[in-house]
């Protein structure tokens, strides 16, 4: 249940950005997400409606979310591989001892802009 919190997070921040640049319409939001936060993308969607209510900046606006994996490095064999499916064991010589790399992170990558949601005055 923190992907309530961090959406809106992610949510207040487009919306501030897009005001500071007199954007009054964003066409979609792009977050990305790290395997390793634990965080659920389906839990994203279902609450970007929630968030995003009486917001008209908002209106029409689409949730895209790209996953970022979750990548180690073997600190015994330097083999890299991916933490999640691996289950935080080296594939290829058991070791638990790693680097992590990626998939760590949640971030708002991207804004999207309607062309006709300029200001230009
Ligand atoms: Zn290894």
């Amino acid at each position: 249940m923190h992907e309530i919190s961090v959406l809106k997070q992610a949510v207040d921040l487009a919306e501030q950005t897009a005001m500071d640049n007199g954007v009054t319409r964003i066409a979609y939001i792009t977050l990305e997400v790290g395997e390793l936060t634990g965080y659920l993308p389906v839990f994203f969607h279902k609450y970007f409606p929630v968030v995003t209510e009486n917001k008209p900046i908002f209106e029409g606006t689409e949730l895209h979310i790209i996953s970022d994996a979750g990548e180690a490095l073997c600190k015994d064999c330097e083999a890299m591989y991916n933490v999640m499916r691996c289950e935080g064991v080296c594939p290829v010589c058991g070791s638990r001892r790693k680097e992590i790399l990626g998939g760590q992170d949640f971030l708002l990558k991207e804004i999207g802009i309607c062309p006709e949601g300029m200001n230009n005055e």
